[in-house]
């Protein structure tokens, strides 16, 4: 049996390990960190990849290691200044999973991967894990650290036309996309936030003239996913003090920037529209824009009634909020009395405990850690609360 077991090798996952075992709490043949993957990160290499994001949209110090500064100090190490974007010195995606790797790498991660998708947590004594495979795994304490990035978010009228031509329509972050190769033009993106534009970005510059961009709103500018005064008790103060849950979630929803950029990637998608390589169209898609056979898809836009042909459609609309991991935590929440709130998600105690020894980091810890839950810095914030409770 272990003393730990991380639920999800993601960048909640790997940072609460980080924390674990460089607060030495815990060691690597005390931890286990169990994930569907071949190696941690694999999720959030693959999305960023695929976009082709060139910086992230966090400053420097929100990484994955304990040390609050290692990213700044290794970057300054190894990496030419230009890693480092404008006033936040928001790093490089190459500079940022290098020092993932480096981190991961010193702390001997690899020693605690167990490659699995659990189907079922218990409680005999201790935590009883089982996996898809019918694997199970013993640990004294789980963290549960799966987000929402396995539940892209498909609008209705996109469904329809997913089955009536499969081949042309897609979620950019679904699992079974690996890269964008495999597409041809001309290319229907369908998003205005940071995701959507830095894929606009990317394929414009392949393919010049054959990318439009569709988006219901016009472009909403924001340095970051949330106010930074988030990541403090500037916010979290009076957050903390509300009792009910559905405020909680209110507060949540109204502070996030959702479908939002920085203006270093408006700029970019600007420009290129100016050259003539992106069509940018602020209008809607519905149920009834779309006509499709085995061969043609042609869609009419609501308000301007222009006819789009594209040949692939690639999604960039987000993720379900709703909780992750239902078809599992359910009957986990059934079996051990735990509570949770209207919309579905964990209430947890201030340590992230949802019940003795069960922990919570990332979404699922979001009814507690603020809207910044799901991001570097949430984390971060996260893997502190778990380790200075124990
Ligand atoms: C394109 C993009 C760019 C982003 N850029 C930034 C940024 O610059 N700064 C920032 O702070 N945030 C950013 N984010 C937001 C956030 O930091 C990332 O989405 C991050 O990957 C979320 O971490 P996670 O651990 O919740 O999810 P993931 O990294 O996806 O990891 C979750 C892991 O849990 C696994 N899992 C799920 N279910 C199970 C199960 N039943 N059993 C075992 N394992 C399971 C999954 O397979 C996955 O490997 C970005 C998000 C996206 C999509």
């Amino acid at each position: 049996m272990k003393d730990w077991l991380i639920i999800g090798g993601g960048v909640q996952g790997c940072t609460v390990a980080s924390f674990l075992l460089k607060s030495g709490k815990t060691t690597v043949d005390q931890l286990s960190i169990i994930d569907p993957h071949e190696k941690p990160l694999s999720n959030w290499k693959r999305m960023t990849g695929l976009i082709e994001m060139p910086y992230l949209r966090s400053p420097f110090v929100h990484h994955i290691d304990a040390a609050p500064f290692s990213l700044h100090a290794y970057g300054k190490k190894h990496y030419e200044l230009n890693h480092f974007y404008g006033n936040y010195k928001r790093p490089s995606l190459e500079l940022f999973n290098d020092h993932c790797d480096q981190s991961l790498q010193a702390i001997k991660l690899e020693k605690c991967w167990v490659q699995g998708r659990v189907k079922g947590l218990k409680k005999e004594g201790h935590w009883v894990l089982e996996t898809e495979d019918g694997e199970r795994l013993t640990a004294q304490n789980v963290v549960i650290a799966i987000g929402v990035t396995e539940q892209p978010h498909w609008p209705d009228w996109a469904k329809e036309v997913k089955k009536a031509i499969p081949s042309r329509i897609y979620h950019i972050f679904d699992q079974e996309v690996k890269r964008t190769d495999d597409f041809s033009p001309p290319f229907l993106i369908v998003g205005g936030g940071i995701s959507a534009a830095h894929l606009a970005v990317k394929l414009s510059k392949q393919f010049p003239g054959q990318v439009t961009m569709v988006t219901r709103h016009p472009f909403r500018l924001h340095a970051f996913d949330s106010d930074p005064g988030w990541l403090g008790q500037k916010y979290l103060r009076s957050f903390d003090q509300l009792a009910c849950f559905k405020e909680r979630r209110d507060k949540i929803k109204n502070a996030r920037n959702r479908g939002s950029l920085p203006n270093d990637v408006y700029r970019n998608i600007c420009s290129l529209q100016k050259q003539g390589k992106l069509k940018i169209v602020f209008d809607e898609i519905n149920e009834s824009s779309i006509q499709t056979d085995a061969q043609t898809l042609t869609l009419e836009l609501s308000k301007s009634g222009e006819r789009l042909s594209p040949q692939t459609i690639l999604l960039a609309s987000g993720f379900e909020p709703s909780m992750p991991g239902k078809e599992w935590l359910k009957p986990l929440v059934q079996n051990e009395n735990l509570t949770c709130a209207e919309c579905g998600y964990p209430i947890v105690s201030k340590d992230l405990e949802w019940c003795p020894h069960l922990f919570v980091a990332g979404a699922l810890a979001e009814l507690v850690v603020g809207p910044a839950a799901r991001n570097i810095s949430g984390a971060r914030m996260a893997a502190e609360r778990i380790v200075s409770s124990i």
